[in-house]
This record gives C-alpha cells, structure tokens and sequence, in this order.
C-alpha cells in the first residue's frame, strides 16, 4: 500500500495512515476551524478523530491476535473504512485466519453494544455537544464493526468466510468461493443502490474489485508456490546483436514466433527488443540497427527467483518478459506466458 505516511509505533508496528485519511481529516479540520461549511464544526472534527480512534483499536486488535499466532505484522496502514493489517505472510491454518480476521469487526461492535447501554442512562446528563459524539461514536463503532463483517473481500467478512470455507475445501477452491460470493453481494448492492442509495453502488464496485483482486492474487501466490526461474525458463535464448537491423529481427520474429529477444553484443546483455518497440518504426527505417529502438535499462532475473516475485515484477513494469543472468551470463529467458502456462498446469494437476 503505497501513499501513506508512517505516524507511530506499537507492539514493534508501524502504524501508517493512508493520504485519504489525512487528506479527510485536514479537510474537515480545515472547514472546521474557518467556519467555511455551516453546521461543521470542532465537535464533527473531533468526531473523525474518534473514527480515526476507532479504526486503530480495530486494526491493532487484528495485530494483537495475530502475533498471538506468531503471525508477523509488517505494518497498519489506516484507511476511513478500517484499514488494513498487512502481515507478512497468510496464516495456514484457517482457524488461526478466522480468529485473527473477526476479532477486528468483533471489537468495535462489543464496544458499540457496551457503550449503548451507558448512554441510554448517562446521555441525558451530557452536554448537548458531547451527547452527540458519544451518540456518533457508538454509531461509528457499529457501523465499522458491520461493515467489516460483510462477507466479502476485502472486507474481514470475505476473509472469515473464506477460513470458514477452507476448513471444508483446498484454500484455493475457498478463495474462489469466498471470491464469487462477495462478487454475487457486490451485484445485488449495486442493484439496491441503483433504486435506494447511489452510495450503495461505489461501495458495491469496491466491493467487487476487491474480490476480484485478492482471489486473482491468492490464486497466483498458491499455484506459483515453490516453482523458481530456473523450472520453467527457457534455457535456449535466441538473442540479436545491437547491429541487427530492424528488418532482420522482423524475420526473426516471424520465423521463431517470440515476440521479443535480448540484444548481446558477444559479452554483455545491452538491451532487449520486442515486436512492440518495432512495429511502429517506419519503412525507410527498417534497415537501422536495433539498438536505435531498443530499451536499454533492461530488468533480469536470477535462476533461483521465485516465479510469484517475476510475475510482480511484470506486472509492475508492464513488460512481457525478463532474461534471467547467472554470474553475468545470460542463461535463460522467462515470459509472461511461461508463467501463465505453468499455473494452468498446476491448477489442472491441484483441482483432480
Ligand atoms: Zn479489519
């Protein structure tokens, strides 16, 4: 989670806001101070920041039951909807997953169902400011508390449903599930919002993105697991000398049917040139040396790098392929498609 800004620590954490939190509190703080929107004034600003309270004992609760399991915690990043703990890594066992995921919504709605009764009796007596933010407080606690429990990802909710579900069935087939449901939730919000709430429907493509996003991304980190560069690359590497021209690679191309060759010059890896850096070079400039077209600044992987590392780093770059260099050799090529092939293998292998 990039864009957050890091404020303290606690139990060794690094706790995190995200900028749509600080942006939403200097606003309101802002609009507060100068008057500049009637009817918001200190008392809202003070409420965000009880929200702000209420998302940090959600998250370190998450983080206090998560390191009771040994599970570590790399930081809290605090969004206004909750947040989110990123531990460095899933724990295996799903009941561990359940308890860890429930226990942040838990605290915020036991909160809500305490803190009701006391001002049911006390409310009255209050000032009329501090009667509202009491009031909004418990409504906060359990509306976040709720909402977390959707279960849908990448809400709590998805995950207890999916430790739920993974006690019955592969962690694979319990993600997809969980996933498809939250997708099925994330429709029927968009529809209700269509007639009822507008609000419904940004929620609800949240919702759906979320889903998408984690069981694509658990999908990827569960079927590459164990495979390294050196399983699935291509040893042989067809590569080009920088003096090539543009029309020698295209035949290359059109012979060999890769879409994109390193560029040696005998010694170093210099370059890499695909179909995509040539397809746009006009017809009298076919007969220039590739190394006018090439990217020079070339990204490489090593044999023993895990294959879910490369697939980020593609994805991340935006390029289909990366020649992978042992000792300044280069020894071997890995593509996007390489990749893709192996999960189809491992899925067809893990669902009999
Ligand atoms: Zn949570």
């Amino acid at each position: 989670m990039k864009y957050s800004l890091k404020i303290f620590t606690v139990f060794g954490i690094p706790v995190e806001l995200h900028f749509s939190f600080l942006l939403l509190m200097v606003v309101i703080y802002l609009v507060a101070i100068f008057n500049l929107v009637p009817g918001v004034d200190v008392t809202i600003a003070v409420l965000i920041t009880l929200l702000f309270a209420a998302v940090v004992l959600h998250e370190l609760t998450h983080s206090y039951v998560a390191q009771g399991y040994g599970v570590e915690i790399d930081r809290i990043v605090l969004l206004p909807i909750g947040g989110v703990s990123a531990m460095k890594e899933l724990p295996k066992d799903p009941h561990q997953e359940l308890m860890i995921a429930i226990a942040g919504p838990l605290v915020n709605l036991v909160l809500a169902a305490v803190l009701y009764p006391v001002y049911l009796f006390f409310g009255d007596s209050l000032s009329p400011g501090l009667n509202f933010l009491f009031f909004y407080f418990i409504l906060m606690n359990l509306v976040l508390g709720a909402f977390n429990l959707l279960p849908a990802f990448p809400m709590d909710g998805g995950r207890v449903l999916r430790a739920y579900l993974a006690q019955k069935m592969s962690f694979i087939k319990a993600t997809e599930t969980a996933a498809s449901i939250g997708k099925t939730l994330a429709i029927i919000m968009a529809i209700v919002g269509i007639f009822f709430n507008p609000f419904l429907i940004f929620i609800a493509i949240f919702v759906y993105l979320g889903a998408d996003q984690e069981s694509k991304m658990v999908l990827l980190n569960t079927l590459l697991e164990g495979i390294n560069v050196e399983d699935i690359m291509t040893g042989e590497v067809k590569t080009v000398k920088p003096t090539d021209t543009v029309n020698e690679v295209f035949r290359l191309i059109f012979r060999h049917r890769h879409m994109g060759y390193p560029v040696y010059d005998g010694e170093n890896l210099v370059g890499i040139i695909t179909f995509h850096d040539l397809s746009p070079v006009p017809e009298e400039k076919k007969n220039l040396p590739v190394e006018e077209f090439m990217t020079r600044d070339v990204l490489v992987t090593s044999p023993d790098e895990d294959v879910a590392t490369v697939m980020e780093k593609l994805n991340i770059n935006k390029v289909g392929r990366l020649p992978v260099i042992e000792g300044g050799r280069l020894v071997g090529i890995i593509s996007k498609t390489d990749i893709m092939k192996a999960m189809e293998i491992r899925k067809g292998t893990m669902n009999s």
